[in-house]
């Protein structure tokens, strides 16, 4: 059961002050920049609600290979060569050509929070100002303003650092996904397409050690999953206990806004098909880390590395729309046909075919091209001066 840690009442003295870097969130998006400036030299803050790894934000499902590529295998919890698929006409089990792992998220957290060495307080984030003369940007929190010329709003779905009115459910492109974490392991990751369950999206059950994550995810944001998350977990005779969930965002959105960057669920990161969004989190967060430590360096502006990050992020923007056509197209297919259909789909070819090329929207060989930490850390070499904050924040 996880303890809260957040500091309360008298501990949340003011921070007010100003940064070379802002990171608000503390979670895969945020923890990934952070881990990317390690050793920049530049003074980076990194702000969230809650303690780092306080607070689960999924049912922490992962490819292996992402665990091993950033050194987090520690964290692991347990590993799966097959996945299981149900369907109310039949069943096929896929042998992946990859394994998947689930970890824990607080482990896994630490973890990254270790390969950083940027400073963390605690706070909420209220909102934003307007660039200043200066460059820098306003961000105003329940402990005071923090200004930075280079903020990242790594806050999940709600984009709390958007011009604009952020993003509002149901109206919203947002999927909605709930869970319980009942005590007791298992053997098998198990998939539910199934209308009993949810017209539009997916059941699931992840072990994970001694607990096991059981929840169901709907791609209409409108549908309440709470019913049909508790009948999935009476079917399987597991408890309905410890709830977890959220919105997930299943549409690209603006990768850059007003001078802030956004990474993970708040710039719509998350797989429409899947709702897989931990591996694009540290994957476009790695991105976002790269570009704002070249900024740090003086080797561009923070307009050129906007435009660069925008470049890199609309460079997917295609294989989002796919998905998304595809997460459209599955509840229009008969019930009848499912069965079959995922017993055709579950032929070797076409398992290893569709699972790489899955995995290649986020390919785990992109953290380890990735300079990381380590690299900078152990350099004999003095890492990259900074050039003062406000060379970084020219008007944007
Ligand atoms: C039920 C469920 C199960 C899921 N399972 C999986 C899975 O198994 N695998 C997978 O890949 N994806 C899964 N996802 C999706 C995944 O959780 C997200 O895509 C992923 O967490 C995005 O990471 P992030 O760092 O962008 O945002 P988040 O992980 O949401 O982190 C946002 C951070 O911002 C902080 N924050 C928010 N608002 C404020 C504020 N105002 N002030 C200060 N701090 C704030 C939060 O405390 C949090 O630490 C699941 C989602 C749900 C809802």
């Amino acid at each position: 059961m996880p303890t809260r840690a957040t500091k309360r009442g008298a501990e949340r003295t003011p921070i007010d002050g100003s940064h070379d870097v802002l990171i608000c969130g503390a979670s895969f998006a945020g923890l990934a920049v952070a881990r990317q400036l390690a050793g920049s030299g530049a003074d980076v803050l990194v702000i969230d609600r809650y303690e780092i790894g306080e607070r689960q934000t999924s049912a922490c499902g992962i490819p292996t290979e992402w665990m091993r590529q950033l050194g987090l295998l520690a964290a692991e919890r347990q590993r799966f060569d097959t996945l299981v698929l149900h369907t109310p006409h039949g069943d096929a089990r896929y042998r992946l050509p990859w394994t998947f792992s689930t970890f824990d998220y607080r482990e896994l957290c630490d973890l990254l929070w270790e390969q950083c060495d940027a400073r963390f307080e605690p706070a909420k984030v209220d909102g934003r100002g307007p660039v200043a003369g200066d460059g820098t940007i306003a961000v105003t929190t329940d402990r005071g303003t923090i200004s930075a010329p280079l903020v990242v709003d790594a806050l999940g779905w709600r984009r709390m650092l958007s011009v604009g009115d952020g993003v509002q459910p149901p109206d919203a492109p947002l999927s909605r996904g709930l869970e319980v974490h009942p005590e007791g392991g298992g053997a098998d990751l198990e998939v539910w397409i199934d209308r009993r369950y949810v017209p539009a999206g997916y059941g699931w059950s992840f072990p994970a050690g001694e607990e096991t994550r059981i929840g169901v995810g709907s791609f209409q944001p409108r549908f309440h999953v709470r019913e049909t998350t508790e009948l999935l977990a009476e079917d399987l005779g597991r408890d309905r206990v410890r709830y977890q969930g959220n919105w997930i965002p299943h549409k690209l959105r603006r990768a850059t806004e007003g001078g802030v960057f956004f990474a993970g669920d708040s710039a719509g990161h998350c797989l429409p098909l899947t709702a897989e969004g931990i591996r694009t989190a540290l994957y476009f967060g790695i991105a976002l880390g790269q570009e704002l430590r070249a900024v740090v360096a003086g080797e561009r502006t923070r307009e050129e590395a906007a435009e660069r990050y925008a470049e890199f992020h609309d460079s997917h923007e295609w294989k989002f729309r796919w998905m998304l056509r595809v997460q459209k197209l599955i509840p229009r297919i008969p019930p009848r046909l499912l069965g079959p259909a995922i017993k055709l789909m579950g032929r070797r070819l076409f398992v290893e075919w569709s699972f790489n090329h899955y995995l290649a929207i986020a390919p785990p060989e992109f953290a380890d091209s990735a300079p990381g930490p380590a690299d900078y850390l152990a350099s004999s070499q003095s890492p990259p001066t900074p050039t003062s904050t406000s060379s970084a924040g020219s008007r944007s």
